[in-house]
Order: structure tokens, then C-alpha cells, then sequence
């Protein structure tokens, strides 16, 4: 599943939190050095007519403009960057974000737990690489075989690093790290979600 990021094709999006990640997770093709930065305030909500949202960003080395088109489900609601919120709510796995990303993410988020000294800050990023390692087992299809199909790398890099060292990625070890990552509770997500 590439990813073409001409204004022409939106990109399918399961929910601002995802966006979020995604440009976390994308390296400025203009540069090269660094990812995109991730939004800070809210992102824009679609006009009710329409289901695709532009969204602009930076590069945070060179400050290349980036722009992207996504297509977002109708129900989802802009969301503050550190509010906690389901990141798919469907059992399909994304087309944004490769299963070797969502591994690094949780890594990253996992790490940024570490470090944080405000508890209740602490405990949310470590749920969100939780719902990290969640997104990652979602491209598991195969119940009998503990590797995930190729096709679950769309990055170039992160289909090297599959094929350099497989048991990385594998549903045994996900699983392993994600048994160390706390649960949310459904009163710790976001108001907006509980509404409904
Ligand atoms: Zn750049």
C-alpha cells in the first residue's frame, strides 16, 4: 500500500490521532534529516460537506512546507495533541503507518514515558504506545504463522529492517512488549470519545 502523497489522492486516515502519528513518522523528502513536525494545536475539522482534510506542516530542520490530503471517517473529532484517543477504532490495519513504524513509535512514546516526571502525563504516553503495539498486531492475518506478511512493511527502510531481522517484528515479541504496557481505562480517554 504506498503512499501517494499528491493533493489528488487522500490519504485514508482512521482518526486525528493517527494524522498525528503519521507526520511524527514521516521524514521530509526535501532534506532528508528530519520528521515532520507533529501538530501542536488542533487540527481543522472537515466542512460537513466533506470527508478530506488539508493539512500543513513543516519540516523541523529545513522548514520545507508539507501539505497532505486525508480522507477522515466523519465521526472523528479534532483532537488536542496530548489527549488520549482510540487511534482506529476498526480491525483493519493502517495505510499510513507500516507495522516496523508503529514498533518504533512505541518505542519512542515508551521512552518519552520514561523520562516524564508528571505521573498522569507519564502513564498516558505509555497507553498510547500501547494502542501502538494494538495497531501493530492488526496486520498479524495469519493465525498460524507468528511473522507478519511482507506487505505489512510499505517503507522501503522498514522492509530492510524485516528482512535483516524478522523476529523483531514478530506477533510473540509485540505481544511480550505489549504485556508491559499499562491498559487504559475508558474514563482515561478523551471527553470527546465517551460522548457518543
Ligand atoms: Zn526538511
Amino acid at each position: 500500500m504506498p503512499n501517494e502523497n499528491s493533493p489528488l489522492s487522500p490519504l485514508v486516515a482512521h482518526s486525528y490521532m493517527e494524522i498525528h502519528l503519521f507526520l511524527q513518522m514521516t521524514v521530509c523528502e526535501n532534506c532528508t534529516a528530519a520528521p515532520l513536525q507533529p501538530l501542536s494545536h488542533n487540527l481543522p475539522s472537515p466542512a460537513p460537506s466533506e470527508s478530506a482534510i488539508t493539512v500543513f506542516t513543516t519540516c523541523g530542520h529545513c522548514q520545507h512546507p508539507h501539505e497532505f490530503l486525508f480522507e477522515i471517517p466523519k465521526d472523528a473529532l479534532p483532537t488536542k495533541f496530548d489527549e488520549l484517543t482510540p487511534i482506529n477504532k476498526t480491525s483493519q490495519p493502517s495505510q499510513l503507518i507500516d507495522l516496523a513504524q508503529w514498533v518504533t513509535l512505541d518505542q519512542m512514546l515508551y521512552e518519552d514515558s520514561s523520562n516524564e516526571s508528571d505521573a498522569k502525563l507519564a502513564r498516558r504516553l505509555a497507553i498510547k504506545a500501547s494502542l501502538c503495539l494494538g495497531e501493530a498486531l492488526k496486520f498479524f492475518q495469519d493465525p498460524d504463522n507468528d511473522l507478519p506478511p511482507v506487505e505489512a512493511f510499505f517503507q522501503e527502510s522498514s522492509r530492510s529492517r524485516f528482512m535483516q531481522n524478522p523476529q523483531l517484528y514478530s506477533r510473540q515479541r509485540i505481544l511480550a512488549l505489549r504485556a508491559k504496557r499499562p491498559v487504559a481505562t475508558p474514563s482515561e480517554f478523551s471527553q470527546h470519545d465517551s460522548q457518543k
